[in-house]
């Protein structure tokens, strides 16, 4: 019997090359990578295919033949997320889709009446509803944490003022808030999804935080592996003037220390991730063991 295709979209980036990986070695699903740039695909993929979130035409295209789809946009590239959702909706709806995954994560100004603006958060939480009513046979969210990754991406240590290498940042060192985990898990989620759309498929939230830390625990984590990190807080106004796009970090690190990463509640969304995941996450200090 032929294998249904899953594609996925973002293959080539952090989140969706976890999927593909995750997929791939599962066996049960013949894997598509949708990229921009298809000649430059390197990745696991059984078969690699173009595709454009802001180009109706050749997503649907890409979607052609699959069963399910995993979707996930960039923030970070400008993206209008709520029209790319759209688009990646209607392209699904057109390609006759079965299953809709959508990288989500909590609806910022929904949880604080409108107290903090995290754009890259809310803009997300508002293509959820949309898919909702799109009438997939199948849908499922999923919500990534604060990577890993982030601490030797966008949020590494720095050389400070003082000569110490480490973080400055607008939250408070002692607050354990901050859901995270190694983001190629997400891949262990998703796979779990595409495989038991029976238990998760009718909207199902499902939110990967391997663990919870303060920036404390995170250097205590480096601590034990031999690295001396410094931390210094500074308030939300100040540190929003230190580099563009630095308000809306100090936003989130505010939400963060109000409601936590994921926001209320939402212990039964990281449980469900935990059991329908393929396999077992990493935690901090294996995967700096790994990576640094
Ligand atoms: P990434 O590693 O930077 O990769 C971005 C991916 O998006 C690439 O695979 C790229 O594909 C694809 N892409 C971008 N624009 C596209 C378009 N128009 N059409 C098709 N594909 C497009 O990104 P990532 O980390 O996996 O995901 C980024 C998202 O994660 C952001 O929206 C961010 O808000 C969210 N996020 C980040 C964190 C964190 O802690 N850092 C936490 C939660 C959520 P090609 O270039 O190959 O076409």
């Amino acid at each position: 019997m032929e294998k249904k295709i899953i594609a996925v979209v973002g293959a080539t980036g952090l989140q969706g090359s976890g999927v593909v990986d995750s997929l791939y070695k599962d066996g049960t699903f013949q894997v598509r990578a949708i990229t921009r740039n298809p000649e430059k695909y390197s990745g696991n993929a059984d078969e690699v295919v173009k595709g454009d979130l802001t180009d109706l035409t050749s997503l649907t295209e890409a979607f052609k033949n699959a069963n399910g789809v995993f979707v996930v946009t960039n923030f970070w590239e400008g993206a209008d997320e709520v029209a790319q959702g759209k688009i990646a909706i209607q392209a699904a709806k057109l390609a006759g889709v079965n299953h809709f995954i959508w990288s989500t994560l909590p609806n910022v100004e929904e949880i604080s009446g409108g107290a903090f603006e995290v754009p890259h958060f809310t803009g997300k939480a508002k293509v959820d509803s949309l898919i909702k009513d799109a009438g997939f046979e199948n849908y499922t969210f999923v919500r990534p944490p604060f990577y890993f990754q982030n601490f030797t991406g966008q949020l590494r240590a720095l050389p400070q003022q003082d000569g110490s290498t480490g973080w400055t940042l607008p939250i408070d060192p002692t607050k354990k808030v901050i859901h995270m985990a190694d983001i190629h898990d997400l891949g262990k989620v998703v796979a779990g999804a595409f495989l038991n759309p029976e238990k998760v498929g009718k909207g199902s939230y499902l939110s990967l935080a391997t663990e919870l830390n303060s920036y404390n625990d995170i250097l205590a984590a480096f601590r034990a592996n031999g690295k001396e990190y410094s931390f210094t807080q500074v308030p939300g106004n100040v540190f929003s003037t230190f580099f563009e796009g630095a308000k809306e970090i100090s936003e989130m690190m505010a939400y963060f220390e109000t409601y936590s990463y994921m926001g209320p509640n939402s212990e039964t969304q990281i449980q469900h991730a935990k059991e329908i995941a393929t396999e077992r996450f990493t935690s901090l200090n294996e995967w700096i063991q790994q990576n640094n």
